[in-house]
């Protein structure tokens, strides 16, 4: 399973919870198949990061929180 189908399927099953969301600040919750990552974006760092053991801004908790937040059309990132 890619990352991006991945991202999908934990969207459609409502596991991503979006805390927060401007163009300086994004902070969701996601529930894993393990557990319950933190994922993060801000404007200083303009990077995304997830507490899951994989690697940095490349996991599926990171791409569905993107999927969702970039079509907002603010955080390009
Ligand atoms: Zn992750």
């Amino acid at each position: 399973m890619t990352v991006a189908t991945k991202a999908r399927a934990l969207l459609s099953e409502a596991r991503v919870q979006i805390r927060f969301a401007t163009d300086q600040l994004v902070a969701a919750t996601v529930a894993g198949d393990h557990d319950v990552y933190e994922v993060r974006w801000d404007s200083f760092s303009a990077r995304w990061e997830c507490s899951c053991p994989e690697l940095r801004g490349r996991c599926s908790h990171v791409e569905a929180v993107k999927q969702v937040t970039c079509s907002a059309g603010r955080v390009a990132r």
